[in-house]
């Protein structure tokens, strides 16, 4: 599962694991766009900071997003004008804005060289469709409101019939894995110790240590940069998990559009890629919820089939998936953690957390140094929305009851491995106990705990992936059980040894 960005990476420094421990003055935890924003700007700052990323820095979901940027939001600007206001919106926007200004500067400043690049949104409907023609229009309107200059469209696009639609232009787009390995090059140059391979398993908050499984690291300041926050947060119980997914087609260079294109209906996210003479465009959608998946590796098929639909396509090449959490009143939590002083979080970006965990980068790095921030309280991780949040609350917890009550009262009972066949992956109750069992199509079974450590709800198979997924707050396991995201630390156990397994 590679996304198209991968085709670029060629002399990306490895980082060495954290096997002594350290004293600093910040622990940054992640080392995605959040992560190593934060650090880069602390360390220039002259602060001390360790990064302690899981795997490699940049592999996260910031590598396997599709490198848009943008002041607006991918949902629409419009929801956030009516749930908040015009202020609320034009603080977005402006933010927004900022942070993307931010990405270019570092750019220039650094010589990341990752095709960052200046370029429109355009948003449009392919069909006639009332009541989302009528919601572009109130796009239109928010997106002037809170300063922005935007255009209606008329003409079609390339790969697109386009019946109304809207552009907006000076957005930009870059390689987003290269981006991030470029920041860690960059934060390493000004200081930053980066460990990769180093999985943060549990913070005492008291001691102000951060553990690893083989050393630690002391610091006044925590960073949970880690998409969602480690352990169980207050955070988690509104936020939503979803999944997404990306394929990526060679075409000729005339079919290849340029800019950020958001067709609406059945949401798909349409870019190019120029790597080399090759040049590619890629199809992203697909959305739901985290174990919720029913169509397996019929999400990619979609895709494929859409890109088909809208371009000439020479060949299908990458395939890859990648994970969001949406905050329950619309806008991110960034900043202080419930309870926490020394303790910061940047999480709920939904689809647009390239921009949201740059501003992020800004918002912590000045609090951690106690510095005005003009965004701070805007998007303060202790704000307290209960009007602006029960729906999203009551969803959510409406999903997770439901997932606990269901899953604990139905599992499928087996008498023996060997009823679940090649390819497989089910959970299972054997011998009284749930069990996550996967057989590849050699034979080979592996068998984990089916229950979720982190809050003890049931994981579910993707077959799209092979992973055991969570569905209550979206943490993601491999097949032998290791963490691969999510609020969980800890993999799920391990239960029959191999040689037993067949
Ligand atoms: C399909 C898709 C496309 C998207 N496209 C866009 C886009 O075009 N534009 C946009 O703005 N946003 C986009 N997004 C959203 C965006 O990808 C994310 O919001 C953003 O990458 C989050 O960055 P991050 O640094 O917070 O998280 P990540 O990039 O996920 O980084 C978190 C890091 O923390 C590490 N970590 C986790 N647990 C531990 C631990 N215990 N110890 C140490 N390290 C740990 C992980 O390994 C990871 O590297 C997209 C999302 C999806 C699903």
């Amino acid at each position: 599962m590679d996304a198209v960005w991968k085709l670029a990476v060629s002399e990306n420094p490895k980082y060495p694991q954290l096997t002594n421990s350290l004293v600093t003055d910040v622990a940054v935890i992640g080392g995605g766009i959040t992560g190593l924003t934060v650090a880069l700007q602390l360390a220039e700052a002259g602060k001390h900071v360790v990064l302690l990323e899981a795997g490699r820095v940049g592999e996260g979901n910031s590598g396997y997003s599709t490198g848009n940027l943008y002041s607006t939001l991918a949902k629409g600007i419009a929801t956030v004008r009516d749930k908040w206001g015009d202020k609320v919106t034009t603080d977005v926007v402006q933010s927004r804005s900022e942070a993307v200004d931010l990405i270019e500067n570092l750019t220039e400043r650094f010589g990341i060289d990752c095709q960052f690049s200046r370029r429109p949104l355009y948003r449009f409907l392919t069909e006639s469709n009332r009541k989302l023609a009528k919601s572009l229009d109130e796009e239109m309107d928010a997106l002037k409101s809170a300063g922005l200059e935007v255009n209606e469209i008329k003409e079609d696009l390339p790969g697109f019939r386009v019946s109304k639609g809207l552009k907006l232009d000076d957005q930009a787009q870059f390689n987003p894995l290269l981006y991030v390995q470029g920041l860690a090059r960059a934060a390493s140059s000004v200081g930053v110790a980066i460990y990769e391979h180093s999985p943060v398993r549990d913070i005492d908050y008291d001691g102000n240590e951060v553990k690893t499984d083989l050393a630690s690291v002391k610091a006044r300041s925590i960073v949970h940069a880690t998409h969602t926050p480690k352990g169980i947060s207050l955070l988690q119980t509104g936020m939503v998990p979803s999944r997404e997914y990306g394929v990526s087609a060679k075409v000729d260079a005339t079919g290849a559009p340029e800019g950020i294109f958001w067709a609406l209906g059945s949401f798909h996210s349409v870019r190019s890629y120029r790597y080399g003479e090759d040049h590619y465009v890629m199809a992203i959608g697909e959305k739901h919820g985290v174990g919720e998946g029913k169509l397996g590796r019929g999400y990619y098929d979609n895709l494929r089939d859409y890109l088909s639909k809208h371009f000439d396509v020479k060949s299908f090449e990458h395939e890859w998936s990648a994970q969001q959490f949406s905050s329950a009143d619309g806008l991110p939590y960034i900043g202080r953690m419930h309870g926490l002083d020394e303790a910061y979080v940047a999480t709920g970006f939904g689809a647009d957390g390239l921009v949201w965990g740059t501003l992020a980068g800004m918002i912590i790095s000045d609090l951690v140094q106690v510095r005005d921030n003009r965004w701070s309280k805007r998007f303060d991780a202790r704000r307290f929305t209960p009007v602006k949040s029960m729906k999203g609350w009551t969803e959510e917890n409406v999903k997770v009851s439901k997932h606990m009550v269901k899953d604990f009262l139905n599992p499928e009972k087996i008498e023996a491995l060997s009823d679940v066949e090649p390819g497989q992956g089910k959970v299972v109750s054997l011998d009284g106990e749930r069990l996550a069992v996967y057989r590849n199509s050699d034979g080979d079974c592996s068998v984990v705990s089916g229950i979720c450590p982190h809050m003890k709800c049931h994981v579910h198979w993707n077959a799209a992936d092979t992973t055991w997924d969570c569905p209550c707050h979206g943490s993601r396991f491999s097949t032998d059980g290791a963490v691969i995201e999510g609020p969980a630390y800890h993999p799920l156990e391990k239960r029959i040894a191999p040689e037993e397994q067949k």
